[in-house]
């Protein structure tokens, strides 16, 4: 069974501002951001401005608007890191490995046999946010096109 919403998990306090994050996109119904630990180079996590631990609670909207973004970030990925392979995944409960309780879809540029261990290892801040700048530089071009 899906457990209770907690306001103070680390994403909802991002969609608050109370603590930073290296944002990728933003828009009414969604945030993109790097993931501190990433399993790759670029990896981005897309999350919906409503409060669903997993996808048991995501609505049609929301759901669709996550994966509006997750299409555009994964567009830029491809452009920035200039591979075709993104993963796209998540999980549903401590069970299948969730550990941030705000739903969120992982976007990987790598391989599902490449894979980084999960949340092992912070990445260098700076390297962080440069990704950040070259994913929403390449966001801003096609949206201008
Ligand atoms: P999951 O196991 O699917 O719940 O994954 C949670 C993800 O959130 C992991 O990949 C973490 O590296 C990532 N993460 C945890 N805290 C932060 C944070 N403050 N900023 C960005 N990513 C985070």
């Amino acid at each position: 069974m899906t457990q209770v919403y907690d306001d103070n998990n680390i994403f909802a306090k991002m969609l608050r501002n109370e603590i930073p994050c290296h944002k990728v996109y933003e828009d009414e119904k969604t945030l993109a951001f790097m993931d501190i630990m990433p399993q790759a180079k670029g990896h981005v996590l897309v999350i919906p401005k409503h409060p669903a631990v997993d996808l048991a609670d995501m609505t049609p909207e929301y759901a669709a608007a996550v994966l509006m973004t997750a299409q555009k970030v994964m567009q830029a990925q491809r452009q920035v890191f200039d591979r075709e392979g993104i993963v796209q995944m998540q999980f549903n409960g401590a069970q299948a490995g969730q550990t941030v309780f705000h739903y969120h879809v992982h976007l990987i540029p790598s391989s599902i046999h490449e894979l980084g261990r999960h949340g092992s290892e912070q990445a260098d801040q700076n390297e962080l946010a440069e990704q950040a700048q070259q994913l929403r530089d390449v966001i801003a071009q096609m949206s201008a096109s």
